[in-house]
């Protein structure tokens, strides 16, 4: 009895264990390729999906963001726009408290705004984005989100 009490206590303890196990994110798009150092703290995988052309001016694409990965502070010349369709990230614009982001959220950047967005420490995220009028420009990078900002 008393071995059966242990076997099925244990038993509950491994179960619980899988539970925790985070759920793969699901994408509808290729991953697509790594993103640069340069540009992306982490691994961040970036699949194009409308090429700019001068009859739309307008970029669409996929990101998907590891735990903890993020963009470098950027800003676009005509803002952007997020869909969330899966995962749990942030998104911050500077001097502004940090925005958490989950599956259904979207997001407008205003033009010209420094800020970054990407995924939270345990879940990773898929952001589509949109940016419009890219005759203005699409996007300039800058520096890096520091663990400091990044953990705020
Ligand atoms: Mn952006």
């Amino acid at each position: 009895m008393r071995t059966l009490l242990v076997t099925f206590t244990l038993s509950l303890v491994i179960m619980g264990c899988k539970e925790q196990k985070p759920t793969p994110l699901t994408s509808i798009f290729p991953e697509g390729t790594k993103g640069a150092a340069k540009y992306f703290t982490g691994n961040a995988y970036n699949t194009g999906l409308v090429a700019n052309d001068t009859t739309l001016t307008t970029v669409v694409g996929n990101v998907y963001f590891e735990p903890e990965a993020r963009s470098n502070w950027h800003t676009h010349p005509a803002g952007q726009i997020l869909i969330i369709t899966d995962g749990i990230g942030y998104h911050q614009i500077e001097g502004q408290p940090k925005q958490t982001l989950k599956k259904g959220d979207v997001v407008k950047c205003p033009s010209n705004v420094r800020h970054w967005h990407g995924a939270s420490p345990k879940v990773g995220l898929q952001q589509l984005y949109i940016v419009p009028n890219t005759e203005k420009g699409i996007v300039n990078w800058m520096e890096t989100v520091t663990n400091e900002v990044y953990n705020q």
